[in-house]
């Protein structure tokens, strides 16, 4: 409606949206009115996650119309209200059956939030102008989100978490089958939301303002053709921490390029030559000049690797670790074997597509007697190991890699560290991924350790249990 309303003008529009807005505040049983998102407190299990995301948006989308403050600075402080408490290292919004839930290696995120929360941080990113956002949005869409779609786009989950040694209709902690990776679910909204994410990002990538000037608020390979201003962007981004941009037009205007909070130093050169640009409280740092076609402008960003204490504290509090470089969070890749199964779909599947249970694959112990067997294979369980917490960024190599086929299968880059192998840290009989039980692991050898974009894997290990060590 306030979309419309810039057409037509008509103030019953506005009408209509104050009057829900205080509507909300009469019928407040989710917590979700403005008023409740002024104030400080935030309940888990108040509200439907995906519900945060379609509803914190609407004060803000209100504001632009009446320019009411207090309407944005409701939406503003949901957003710093959900991001402290629900909101996984990778961006990943927490629905504890579909409700707000704690931070914790096996707390579940609905994939329909990744679009309908990309969608909230996306909408204020263009009120606000503030940077902030679309970091938000990469976080979620490169990390999270990617890490819960079969590669071959064929399927998603409809619930995953951040440590998972299974998918299948029996590994979720909240509802069901919903863990299972297939193409179409029972209930719909989540595949529909699933193809909905990607053109959503693509559209919050580039933003102008009223004179056209333009504002890079994501980075990732796209184009732009908008009246009479043209470019390209081309860049392994997130995998490489460079972006270029060339003009396919001439014409006066800024180009305003998004510095990301973990960049630690960037460099802009303008057809080779460095140009010195600062950035201004937004956090984008403005190119302006007189542009002619096939100008070049490349952006590359400073950055290190990050580890950081994830908060658990409302669930196990076990404080595990996880790693970050650039935009992008890193996991232990547990091998998958995928498994087809036959599933319940509402109607028929197309050829080649199928429901899946995918499980971790491990090397059986090479043993005779079957029972000495199931006690021997934990030690062949690739995923049994801790980290010392003092694990520091200076014992932890990148490695950029060629790219060979498609990113988000084969990564083109690769952190390099080392573990400690924890043989007890998993049940052997389990059939869904377990909290660790001990704050330190008992741990014996000393193993390499590689870790994979979050993203390229489905089974995984990214909240790292902490090492007993002395
Ligand atoms: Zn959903």
């Amino acid at each position: 409606m306030i979309l419309v309303y810039r057409y037509i003008k008509d103030q019953r529009l506005i009408d209509f949206c104050e009057d829900y807005l205080e509507f909300m505040c009469r019928k407040d049983y989710f917590l979700l009115s403005y008023k409740a998102m002024l104030t400080d407190e935030l309940h888990y299990c108040s509200c439907h996650t995906g519900g945060v995301g379609t509803k914190t948006r609407l004060p803000a989308l209100v504001y632009t119309a009446t320019g009411n403050k207090t309407y944005l600075q409701a939406s503003e402080n949901m957003i710093r209200k959900v991001r402290a408490k629900c909101v996984h290292a990778t961006g990943s919004p927490v629905s504890a059956s579909e409700y707000l839930g704690p931070v914790g290696s096996v707390t579940e995120t609905e994939y329909c939030t990744y679009t309908v929360w990309h969608m909230m941080y996306s909408y204020m990113s263009y009120i606000t102008g503030d940077a902030k956002y679309g970091e938000y949005m990469e976080e979620l869409f490169y990390n999270g989100a990617q890490g819960a779609r079969k590669k071959d786009e064929r399927a998603i989950a409809y619930l995953n978490s951040p440590n998972q040694l299974y998918a299948t209709t029996k590994s979720s902690w909240a509802m069901g089958d919903m863990q299972v990776y297939a193409p179409c679910y029972p209930t719909a909204c989540c595949p529909v939301m699933s193809v909905l994410l990607p053109p959503e990002f693509i559209r919050g990538l580039i933003l102008r303002d009223g004179e056209d000037n333009l504002y890079f608020a994501a980075y990732g390979p796209c184009s732009l053709k908008y009246g009479d201003r043209a470019l390209r962007v081309d860049t392994l981004y997130p995998f490489r921490n460079r972006v270029k941009i060339t003009l396919e037009c001439d014409g006066e205007f800024a180009l305003h390029l998004r510095i990301p909070s973990w960049s630690e130093g960037y460099r802009v050169t303008v057809n080779g030559e460095e140009v010195k640009t600062e950035k201004d409280e937004a956090s984008y740092a403005p190119v302006q000049r007189l542009w002619k076609k096939g100008d070049e402008v490349e952006i590359s960003f400073e950055a290190s690797v990050k580890v950081q204490t994830v908060d658990d504290s409302d669930m196990a509090s076990k404080f595990p670790l996880s790693i970050r470089y650039g935009a992008l969070v890193f996991a232990y890749h547990v091998p998958e074997k995928w498994t087809p199964i036959k599933g319940t779909p509402m109607t028929p599947l197309p050829e080649g597509w199928s429901w899946f249970n995918v499980r971790a694959a491990f090397t059986p112990a090479s043993v005779e007697d079957g029972h000495e067997e199931i006690g021997l294979r934990r030690w062949q369980y690739s995923w049994n190991f801790a980290l010392d917490e003092k694990l520091s960024p200076a014992d932890i190599t990148v490695e950029e890699r060629d790219v060979a086929g498609y990113v988000w299968e084969n990564p083109p880059i690769l952190l390099h560290t080392h573990c400690y192998k924890a043989p007890y840290l998993n049940a052997t009989y389990q059939s869904k991924t377990f909290e660790p039980f001990e704050k330190y692991q008992y741990v014996t050898d000393r193993l390499d350790l590689t870790l994979e974009p979050y993203g390229c894997t489905n089974l995984r290990i990214t909240y790292f249990p902490k090492a007993k060590l002395d």
